[in-house]
């Protein structure tokens, strides 16, 4: 009805920021205290082969449940944990978690690789790797079972970031590069590094068969990731359309609520079972 003035929207902005600011500060007061009261907790994402279904791994996806906020979205509270320097201590919670779990299924005889999301941060710790090597051991958990998922934000840094990923394929553990075509890099920056898998990003698969010009790009995105020889995973699949598209232009490897949601560790199993004939 009426139309709002300037002076009314601005008093709703200070209003909104306010409250932003509130909340931001909440969550960064919140995270210091949430492995220490067992707030966090991670849903584990199936990675399936598109042609058969079958599922060959996960991947480990942080969740937060605040006392006061509930559930907080990983997207709101990473950037927060990045900022204020707690991203370490969360990213090695983490790592620990996800591969007492993986070794878990490995000794019910369920044989899946588990991917762990790192932060471009991450890579700064000296000892990263060695810290990775040190958790795979407590765990003995044998070392091509783990994957390390990096964002091009980490090419910021090309070289650095180079000798870190060598490193740890040096050790066993493959590295993926994560929301692909989203960011700056190209494929052919990525022929240099000692990288193994490429995750084509959601926003593409969103469109692969209702738009051309996607379409033909994912198409060249799998064509040259092949020849590479990385391994292709599609993101955020969620229908039978584009989940065929995928597969009749080789795209091997598949994630989405079309195969599975993040879901529990028994949960995990329970699919598995299911799938089987
Ligand atoms: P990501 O690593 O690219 O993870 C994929 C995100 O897409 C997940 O959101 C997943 O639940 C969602 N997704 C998967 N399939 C579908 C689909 O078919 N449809 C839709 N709409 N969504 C789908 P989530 O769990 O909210 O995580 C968001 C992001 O937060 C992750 O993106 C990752 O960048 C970050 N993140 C999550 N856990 C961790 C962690 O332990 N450490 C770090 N550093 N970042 C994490
Ligand atoms: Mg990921
Ligand atoms: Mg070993
Ligand atoms: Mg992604």
């Amino acid at each position: 009805k009426v139309k709002q003035s300037g002076k009314n929207n601005y008093h709703i902005f200070m209003v909104d920021d306010a409250a932003a600011i509130e909340r931001k500060r909440r969550i960064e007061f919140g995270l210091k205290e949430a492995i220490l009261h067992n707030e966090l907790y991670l849903l584990y994402q199936p990675k399936v082969k598109i042609v058969t279904g079958e599922i060959y791994g996960v991947e480990a996806l942080l969740r937060w449940e605040h006392s006061i906020l509930g559930l907080v979205s990983p997207v709101e509270f990473i950037p927060i944990a990045e900022e204020s320097g707690m991203i370490n201590e969360i990213g090695y919670w983490v790592l620990h978690e996800a591969v007492k779990q993986t070794k878990d299924w490995h000794n019910q005889g369920k044989l899946l690789s588990v991917a762990v999301n790192v932060s471009a941060l991450q890579f700064d710790d000296p000892y990263f790797v060695k810290r990775v090597q040190n958790v795979l051991d407590l765990y003995e958990l044998d070392e091509r079972y783990l994957n390390i998922e990096i964002t091009e934000s980490v090419m910021k840094n090309t070289d650095y970031a180079n000798k870190i990923i060598k490193e740890l394929h040096d050790i066993g553990v493959g590295v993926a590069i994560d929301d692909f075509g989203t960011g700056y890099s190209s494929l052919s920056v990525l022929n240099n590094m000692f990288i193994d898998t490429v995750k084509i990003d959601k926003a593409f698969i969103d469109h692969v068969v209702s738009r051309k010009n996607t379409a033909s790009l994912v198409k060249t995105i799998i064509e040259m990731s092949k020849s590479m020889n990385f391994k292709t995973v599609a993101e955020g699949i969620e229908t039978i359309e584009q989940s065929s598209f995928l597969q009749q232009h080789n795209c091997e490897f598949g994630q989405g609520y079309y195969f599975s949601k993040p879901i529990k560790p028994d949960e995990v199993i329970t699919l598995m079972n299911k799938d089987k004939p």
